[in-house]
């Protein structure tokens, strides 16, 4: 692995790719996603430029935030969260990417100190394998976090299938953004929805195309 050369390339395609789509590559805010590699990986891509940091384990969260606590790291918590887990981290990450059910949501207003900045999982795929609310359940779920005062909804996440064609991950992540503007339309007053967490190392071209704001990225940076 040759760390500076693929960080170099996946923020040079990204501005690349930004900029073809006319949208400006400070817009873009790329996420390291940091489960395949240990702390002093981590550390190095930190030293590379890279400030946001992604976990999607429990422990694992825990042991690099407090060995980085010297660092200015916006963290992000991107993997399911089971609930008996919420207390142990949810007032040390700056965004949560996976709020995939009501109980969890519940478990979060519970333990929260502040309002936590929350990405909806949503499955739009429909495969089976996928965490996230249905399409169909939106509406319903909306009308539950209204009145959760510690989540804080600042967009739409998703994830798409590993063998969707560029057909179908366009369908789905412009899908994402059309339901983001529409529940951002109903101006509710913890539900910003100015952003949207979509694109991982093999579909985040087509994600930029349609809006991303955040990626997730692993492999591209890490093998
Ligand atoms: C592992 C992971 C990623 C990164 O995936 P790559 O394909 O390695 O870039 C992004 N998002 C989530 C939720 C993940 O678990």
């Amino acid at each position: 692995m040759d760390l500076e050369k693929n960080t170099a390339n996946v923020l040079q395609e990204i501005s690349k790719v930004a900029q073809e789509a006319g949208r400006s590559p400070e817009d873009i805010n790329i996420i390291a996603v940091t489960k395949y590699v240990d702390l002093k990986t981590t550390k190095e891509i930190i030293a590379l430029g890279i400030k946001h940091i992604g976990e999607n384990r429990v422990d694992k969260f825990l042991s690099k935030y407090e060995a980085l606590s010297n660092e200015s790291i916006v963290w992000h918590f991107i993997g399911s969260l089971q609930r008996r887990k919420v207390k142990e981290i949810i007032n040390k990450i700056d965004y949560f990417h996976a709020l995939d059910s009501l109980n969890l949501a519940k478990e979060i207003q519970k333990r929260a100190e502040h309002p936590i900045k929350c990405f909806l999982q949503v499955n739009i795929s429909g495969e089976e394998s996928k965490h996230g609310f249905s399409l169909e359940e939106i509406d319903n779920v909306i009308n539950t976090l209204i009145e959760y005062d510690k989540i804080s909804i600042v967009g739409i996440m998703t994830m798409a299938p590993i063998d969707a064609n560029s057909e179908e991950l366009t369908d789905i992540f412009k899908t994402a953004n059309e339901l983001r503007l529409t529940l951002k339309d109903r101006k509710l007053k913890n539900m910003p929805l100015t952003d949207l967490s979509m694109g991982m190392s093999r579909d985040y071209k087509v994600a930029i195309q349609n809006n991303a704001t955040y990626v997730r990225i692993g492999t591209a940076f890490f093998s």
